[in-house]
């Protein structure tokens, strides 16, 4: 088993709901995957002998940023149709270029998103798309931890060989990496996935003993074609098909009664807000801070990156704070911590992996980074808190471990072949653009 030390730090821990002052020249012990211990080096136990230390002096330590809702692969389709309403892109630009992926192309697609993960500081993401396998190995060959699913629509032709994929996937996926891999089950949306269907999908939850992962409650579009359909909301609809009765993480949740936020909050719904992706497709604004004071657990997520355009989670939790602000014109919604707290602890316990990571505490798993500060926008050194909230980047991520395993260190990616990554996402983007122009 390997020990790393990391010493001098100062740790962020997210232990608490509510700030707490950093921990100074701290002492972080990894055994294993596991973390040992985690507080001043004053404390760190006499007997704990490490393989390596690492000098994190002049560092933050803080708990490894969760991406709550993302689809992986759609790096592939980065920049390639922007500033367009939703039906069109969709219709238009996203599907037809969708029909001609192939597996390997989730595989590279998925690697560059995990790359570009690690380097602004993601440890964990939670991702819905197809070719689950490959997603799931690109995942563990770049040392991530994932919670996986196959997107499901109920309204297409394979609509019932996407169940049995679903049931495969968990029995062959689940657990696999040492625990990195999660897999639940992921209809796509009300609008694609009928109540019946739905219910098949419930049963096949409890069945398997795992979580869903779906789009709910997103555009106005979708209110009101649920409305028109079936007389009441998403979230109403999906309390009665039976959706709550398994732990279920909720993308978006941007259009909310106060019935819809009661039933969130009771059934323990996880949450993964997307500010960045409701921006750019003119969704509209979650009521996050609404939710948050009601008790709901929320995360945040950056959407696929056809719709972002790029998967950096400091830019999202700015988005997020900034966004509950100036739409709530209160200048203390959603404050530096609680965004910070959404992104690592809250997005945790979106997926189901509290007492897992989310926090820097004895008996978690080992998923941290190491910020350096000594960099012009992080000084002085005020308050941590906003510093990583509303001045801090992805390229100040210096180190990266996962599951105990340093996977980027002085910003080298030890387990990914840049180089190689982006030649193959190249040519396989060309390819599939040529396709579907044809
Ligand atoms: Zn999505």
């Amino acid at each position: 088993m390997s020990r790393i030390l990391i010493r001098g730090a100062t740790i962020i821990t997210m232990e608490s709901t509510s700030p707490v002052p950093p921990i100074e020249n701290g002492a972080i012990a990894i055994e294993g995957n596991t973390l040992a211990y985690a507080g001043p080096l004053s404390g760190l136990p006499a007997d704990f002998q490490p393989d390596q230390t690492i000098d994190a002096t002049g560092m933050l330590a803080l708990p490894g940023l969760v991406n709550c809702h993302t689809h992986a692969a759609m790096t592939l389709l980065r920049s390639y149709a922007d500033d367009m309403p939703l039906m069109s892109w969709l219709n238009d630009k996203i599907w037809p270029l969708e029909a001609n992926l192939e597996r390997d192309d989730i595989y590279w697609g998925t690697m560059l998103a995990c790359l570009e993960m690690i380097k602004s500081g993601t440890t964990c993401f939670a991702d819905m798309y197809f070719h689950m396998r490959r997603a799931g190995q690109a995942a563990l060959d770049a040392g991530m931890r994932a919670s996986i699913a196959r997107g499901m629509i109920g309204t297409a032709p394979n609509s019932e060989e996407a169940l049995a994929y679903s049931r495969e996937l968990v029995q062959s996926w689940q657990g696999q990496g040492d625990g990195r891999i999660t897999v639940t089950l992921g209809p796509h949306a009300p609008y694609t996935c009928p109540p019946a269907y739905l219910e098949k999908v419930v049963r096949l939850a409890h069945d398997l003993n795992v979580g869903i992962h779906i789009h709910l409650a997103e555009t106005r579009d979708e209110i009101n074609m649920i409305n028109q359909q079936y007389g009441q909301t998403p979230i109403a609809l999906m309390e009665q098909v039976g959706l709550f009765e398994r732990p279920v993480l909720a993308a978006h949740c941007v259009h909310l009664t106060e019935a819809d936020i009661e039933i969130l909050v009771r059934r323990r719904v996880g949450i993964a807000h997307n500010p960045q992706s409701n921006m750019k497709l003119a969704s509209g604004i979650a009521p996050v801070e609404k939710l948050r004071r009601a008790g709901a657990i929320v995360g945040i997520g950056t959407d696929g990156a056809a719709s972002n355009n790029n998967l950096d989670m400091f830019e999202e939790m700015r988005t997020a704070a900034l966004l509950q602000k100036v739409s709530t014109g209160d200048p203390t919604a959603l404050p530096a911590y609680a965004a910070l707290y959404m992104a690592t602890a809250g997005g945790a316990a979106a997926l189901g992996l509290e007492g897992q990571v989310g926090r820097l505490q004895a008996g978690l798993r080992a998923d941290l980074i190491l910020l350096n500060t000594r960099v012009p926008h992080l000084c002085p050194p005020h308050d941590w808190y906003a510093h990583l909230v509303y001045a801090a980047g992805a390229a100040d991520v210096d180190t990266v471990i996962i599951d105990g395993r340093l996977v980027m260190q002085n910003r080298q990616v030890l387990t990914v072949e840049e180089e190689k990554v982006y030649a193959e996402v190249t040519q396989r983007a060309n390819r599939l653009v040529a396709a579907a122009q044809k």
